[in-house]
């Protein structure tokens, strides 16, 4: 899609910190990190939010979800916990229209979320 920041970052035309990246996937650091692990692992193709997901889509969201669980291991925060969570449209809190799950970690987390 264009005009999507995620698709720029997914096809290197957008400068980002990456992290990981293979054929379905790409992780890189979030620009305002809101803990000292704050990593965005995507889809390389275009999928508006976790809502948009269908049941053929199911590899892909086990791979993002696979991808966070290693890099918590890389990032050295798993031992401690961390959190992964997706924002799905306004009252979500998505600010941005790629799909995307937050890795957070490196310290407490509190619930329930803002
Ligand atoms: P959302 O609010 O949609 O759940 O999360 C979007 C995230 O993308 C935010 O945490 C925000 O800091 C991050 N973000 C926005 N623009 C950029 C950017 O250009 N590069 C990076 N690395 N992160 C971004
Ligand atoms: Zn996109």
């Amino acid at each position: 899609m264009t005009d999507c920041l995620f698709c720029g970052v997914a096809a290197r035309d957008v400068p980002a910190d990456v992290v990981f990246e293979d054929d379905l996937v790409l992780a890189f650091r979030d620009i305002n990190p809101q803990a000292p692990t704050h990593i965005l692992v995507i889809p390389r193709r275009h999928v508006g939010s976790a809502a948009e997901l269908t049941p053929a889509d199911d590899p892909l969201w086990a791979r993002l979800l696979h991808v966070a669980q290693q890099l918590a291991i890389a990032d050295g925060v798993a031992a401690d916990g961390y959190r992964v969570v997706t924002n799905i449209g306004r009252d979500g809190g998505q600010t941005v229209g790629h799909l995307h799950l937050h890795l957070l970690g490196g310290r407490h987390m509190t619930w329930p979320p803002g």
